[in-house]
């Protein structure tokens, strides 16, 4: 059997009668659309976060995409971000017409390096886009106060860090608005696509409902184009609400499963994620680097370990964004991270067993390659 890198099944079985009765609870309320589980769903989403409104949305690009659009960035609009990310991120930016201005990511935590960010604020800027990626907050303090220096909207991509803190404060809860992906492999995951933007900022939350409902705040009459429909299904809602009451028991299994591997893996010749200081990590994904990544991906196939590269190609490479002009080259931490970063399996429900088959065929693998 393949000891999988994500795997959602011994979850499920845990769960099951929970789950099947929120799928029944929407299945007999006779409404399957913004009925009481997402209006229940935002209001205690927000309040986890200690923030006045959440949106329920489709997915998690659409989040990003929303609150773009919400915050007021367009065409000709620049949004500092980075290429370290997964490509929804960008896609969001390009998707609203804005353009994405690539920093490059720090070598302690592969996350935005504050100081690029400064230095690429132009005239033309908007927005910030940090991404706390994989599961621990970029460094917020200098980003909040260069948005309040030029005036910029800070919006969170905050898809890989559910309930991950910086000095005590909840990811998603520094910036204008943040957004989250429930896509089910996340932290907090569905049983199927959704996602929802956070939001202290009234004005925001009501751009936000119309755009995710065609541009209409009264039904059949569009207010403003471009309307989108992102709603989230009442099922996914429901079963989000659930296991929002059992999110910081998952961020638990997750940090015991990345205390067990720090543990098992410390003396080999594997970089470990490093925590930086002041930052609480929920391990999304436990990320590790190595010179001689692909072969010991390729050695630990047989032995049936699967690993997973997050991600494979910084944004700026990649064919689809060549418009971007951003060139090869340009952003050599990414670059380089991206040929020697793999991640382990990690999951709340990862026994310690299959971890422990995990960690030994690691360990032998690393003595040969
Ligand atoms: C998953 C993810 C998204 C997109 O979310 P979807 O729900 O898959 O659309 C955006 N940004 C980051 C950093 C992600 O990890």
């Amino acid at each position: 059997m393949t000891l999988r890198v994500w795997d959602y099944l011994d979850e499920y079985e845990a769960e099951r009668e929970d789950i099947l009765d929120a799928v029944d609870q929407v299945f007999r309320s006779g409404q399957l659309v913004l009925g009481p589980s997402t209006t229940g769903f935002e209001k205690e989403f927000a309040a986890y976060h200690g923030l006045a409104h959440g949106v329920g949305v489709d997915n998690g690009t659409n989040a990003l995409v929303l609150a773009l659009r919400a915050l007021g960035v367009g065409p000709g609009d620049e949004v500092v971000t980075v290429s370290n990310t997964a490509a929804p991120t960008v896609i969001a930016i390009d998707q609203v017409g804005a353009t994405p201005v690539f920093v490059d990511v720090r070598e302690s935590d592969y996350l935005m390096d504050t100081a690029q960010a400064e230095a690429a604020v132009t005239s033309r800027t908007r927005c910030l886009l940090p991404v706390h990626l994989y599961g621990q907050c970029a460094d917020l303090a200098p980003l909040e106060k260069l948005a309040a220096r030029h005036d910029l909207a800070l919006l969170e991509d905050c898809a890989q860090s559910h309930g991950a803190r910086q000095n005590g404060r909840l990811a998603g809860t520094t910036g204008k608005a943040a957004a989250f992906s429930f896509y089910p492999t996340k932290v907090l995951g569905a049983y199927g696509d959704a996602g929802a933007v956070v939001t202290d900022d009234a004005a925001t939350d009501a751009a936000l409902r119309r755009y995710r409902y065609y541009g209409m705040e009264r039904r059949y009459y569009v207010e403003q184009t471009p309307g989108h429909n992102s709603r989230l299904d009442e099922v996914h809602a429901e079963i989000l609400r659930r296991k929002l009451r059992r999110l910081d028991g998952y961020l638990e299994a997750r940090r015991r499963v990345a205390a067990r591997y720090a543990e098992a893996l410390a003396d080999t010749d594997l970089v470990l994620p490093q925590v930086v200081e002041g930052n609480d990590h929920v391990y999304y994904l436990y990320v590790v680097r190595h010179p001689r990544r692909d072969a010991v991906i390729e050695a630990l196939r047989p032995l049936g370990v699967e690993l997973n590269i997050s991600y494979p190609w910084p944004v700026h490479t990649m064919t689809g964004f060549a418009h971007l002009g951003q060139p090869a080259g340009s952003l050599p931490v990414t670059e380089a991270l991206a040929g020697e970063i793999f991640s382990l399996p990690m999951y709340a429900s990862l026994t310690e067993e299959r971890q422990d088959k995990v960690i030994a065929a690691l360990r032998e693998v690393l003595r040969t390659v």
